[in-house]
């Protein structure tokens, strides 16, 4: 609906580019010119290209409807915005680029003072090429973000100033996607979609979360159910959970997917119970990637995952991101462009979301039909059946620790941990002693 930003060609994924990375990487170049906020086309907009690749169903909630100690505020749609000078010259576009205004700037239409004009600019003094991203949204003024390079050229007396938006009455639109698996227990994947040109601080999430959805979807089983929510940032979830209070204790894991394009290490926020079993889960696929990673205690900022870990709701929801927010310098600036995120850290970031669904989906506890002393791992043909491995000892091992936790009360991932093996050789090593029938799955 708008013009794009400018921006230099630099490293674009062409056409002819292909796997998830690429993919992703287009989806977030498609979805990069579109004026996003917390309400409005723009959400719309978004969500309806994403209906192209999974079948989001799109929830329209009226304005002024009651959300817990909050209010759906008014729709707020933008349609051009400048600043120009006296000989009509628009030294401010919005066409150019839609972080040069306020998101939920209220409209405005007339001649002005520089000084009257000044209050209502905001730029960035120590990244002077760059247009800083700011919103409004609980105070209605009107305002223009801009290069500090721009603001130094604007040396004349009066200005003429437009916004041409309107804050109404109207709906808070959001997007929901859910995978049935054969346990109707949840697994929560959240994403914000309420930024406007803004690639690695909301479009990646969206991108990875879209694509782990295809994934899902294509699986021939699931154990769990999953729920994808791409809703605008914190009024999104609070009226997701104002929505949906009854049925929120289905949701046993969580995750809050953002800034996952960047090329820096991942970073997990736990959830704020600190040791859910996604804590766990999270924790031990960075631990076993060989990965530079951080894992960090829960705090009560960032993300959505503030709204879902709030004492009423207290779910087991953290947030698995690589650069967290303002640890960048780009962050919330026009320099989080289509440079700044990269195919292959979305690819990166989508196979590290895979492996933690895949644990989650695979750990189960199981129960040894031999407790009662070691069984004879010889004459059942279990040394010659991992004998040939380059890292026979390994699975040895492992097959030993299987064997003495799996007593019905060690789930696959406590194995893991205990025995400091990756939990997919355990999984290897479970499949193969059920084979042997040394193993039998405890139902959930
Ligand atoms: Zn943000």
């Amino acid at each position: 609906m708008m013009g794009p930003p400018n921006h230099p060609a630099g490293n674009r994924v062409t056409d002819q580019q292909s796997g998830p990375g690429a993919e992703m990487h287009r989806l977030v170049s498609e979805l990069y010119p579109i004026c996003r906020s917390i309400t409005g086309e723009g959400v719309r907009e978004t969500l309806r290209i994403l209906q192209r690749q999974i079948p989001l169903v799109i929830h329209e909630v009226p304005t002024g409807t009651p959300v817990f100690d909050w209010t759906v505020p008014k729709e707020w749609n933008i349609r051009d915005a400048y600043i120009k000078n006296a000989r009509g010259e628009r030294l401010v576009d919005f066409q150019k680029c839609n972080l040069h205004v306020v998101s939920y700037s209220v409209p405005v239409r007339r001649v002005m003072s520089r000084e009257e004009l000044r209050k209502h600019l905001f730029s960035l003094p120590d990244r002077p090429d760059w247009i800083p991203y700011r919103t409004s949204y609980y105070n209605e003024t009107w305002g223009f973000c801009l290069s500090q390079r721009q603001l130094e050229t604007l040396t004349d007396e009066e200005y003429e100033v437009c916004v041409d938006a309107t804050l109404a009455d109207g709906h808070l639109t959001y997007g929901e996607y859910l995978i049935p698996g054969t346990t109707t227990d949840e697994v929560l994947v959240s994403c914000h979609v309420c930024h406007p040109s803004l690639c690695n601080d909301n479009l990646s999430g969206i991108a990875v979360a879209t694509h782990l959805a295809m994934h899902l979807a294509g699986l021939p089983s699931r154990r769990f159910s999953y729920r994808f929510l791409f809703i605008p940032g914190t009024i999104g979830s609070i009226t997701w959970l104002a929505r949906n209070e009854e049925q929120v204790a289905r949701i046993k894991h969580g995750l809050v997917i953002t800034c996952v394009g960047d090329g820096g290490p991942f970073t997990y926020k736990k959830s704020r119970r600190g040791n859910a079993e996604i804590d766990r889960a999270v924790t031990h696929v960075l631990k076993t990637s060989g990965k530079e990673h951080v894992v960090q205690d829960f705090f009560p900022y960032g993300y959505d995952e503030r709204q879902y870990c709030s004492p009423g709701f207290d779910l087991p929801v953290g947030c698995l991101m690589r650069s967290p927010h303002g640890s960048f310098p780009e962050y919330h600036t026009s320099a989080d462009n289509l440079e700044f995120v990269r195919p292959q850290s979305l690819d990166e970031s989508l196979q590290c979301y895979q492996a933690v669904v895949d644990l989650l989906e695979h750990n189960r506890t199981y129960r040894s039909l031999n407790p009662k002393c070691e069984p004879q791992l010889g004459k059942r043909g279990l040394y010659t059946a991992i004998g040939g491995d380059k890292n026979a000892a390994q699975k040895q091992m492992a097959m030993l620790w299987v064997l003495n936790l799996a007593d019905g009360s060690h789930s696959l991932l406590d194995i893991a941990e205990r025995a400091g093996e990756h939990f997919d050789i355990i999984a290897q090593t479970v499949r193969l002693l059920i084979e042997h029938g040394l193993l039998a799955e405890v139902p959930d």
